[in-house]
């Protein structure tokens, strides 16, 4: 039988352990990686989208490019959900690798104690890649002409607050909690 995908190594393109092994600069190479994939991690302008950038840095060793047609400047995080937020890459990375691996939801408390941050930042980043998931998403149908799309688990429902009042007490009919 054929393994699930999900068990695969295929499945595991990120994880939380790998995340805290990275060194800054080694976390700046991975996240080059993800955000330009097409190039292999060479940086393409968010401004003219010209390949033609060159390593600029900060005077405190920050990444930054230059480029050299339309001669702006830009971060690694520019133009991207994390722009103009200040902290590591690693964190960046660490939230990706544990938001999309708690399928059942992650407690944004348990995240700001995870990674060290306030429970207001935890809750800003998650709702950015959030953002990013659905942008990613919008228009697109699942499955399509002829094919079937499989759900391996899923959480519906909720509380249902039942009626309330004297004549509701009486009434089984209005508390279907009750039949
Ligand atoms: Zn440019």
């Amino acid at each position: 039988m054929a393994q699930h995908f999900l068990l695969s190594s295929r499945a595991r393109t990120i994880s939380l352990a790998a995340v805290f092994g990275l060194t800054e600069a080694e976390a700046e190479v991975t996240f080059r990686r993800i955000r330009w994939a097409s190039t292999g991690g060479d940086p393409l302008c968010p401004g003219c989208s010209s390949p033609d950038a060159y390593d600029c840095r900060r005077s405190n060793r920050a990444p930054r490019f230059r480029c050299r047609c339309c001669q702006k400047d830009f971060s690694i995080t520019s133009g991207t959900i994390f722009a103009s937020l200040k902290l590591p890459l690693r964190v960046y990375l660490a939230v990706i690798a544990i938001f999309c691996n708690e399928h059942k939801g992650k407690s944004m408390l348990a995240m700001s104690r995870d990674l060290g941050l306030s429970y207001k930042t935890a809750f800003v980043l998650c709702h950015k890649v959030r953002e990013a998931m659905a942008a990613g998403m919008r228009g697109c149908l699942m499955g399509g002409e002829g094919k079937t799309v499989e759900i391996d688990g899923a959480y519906f429902g909720g509380y249902l607050k039942p009626a309330n009042g004297p004549a509701a007490a009486c009434d089984p009919y209005s508390r279907p909690e009750l039949m």
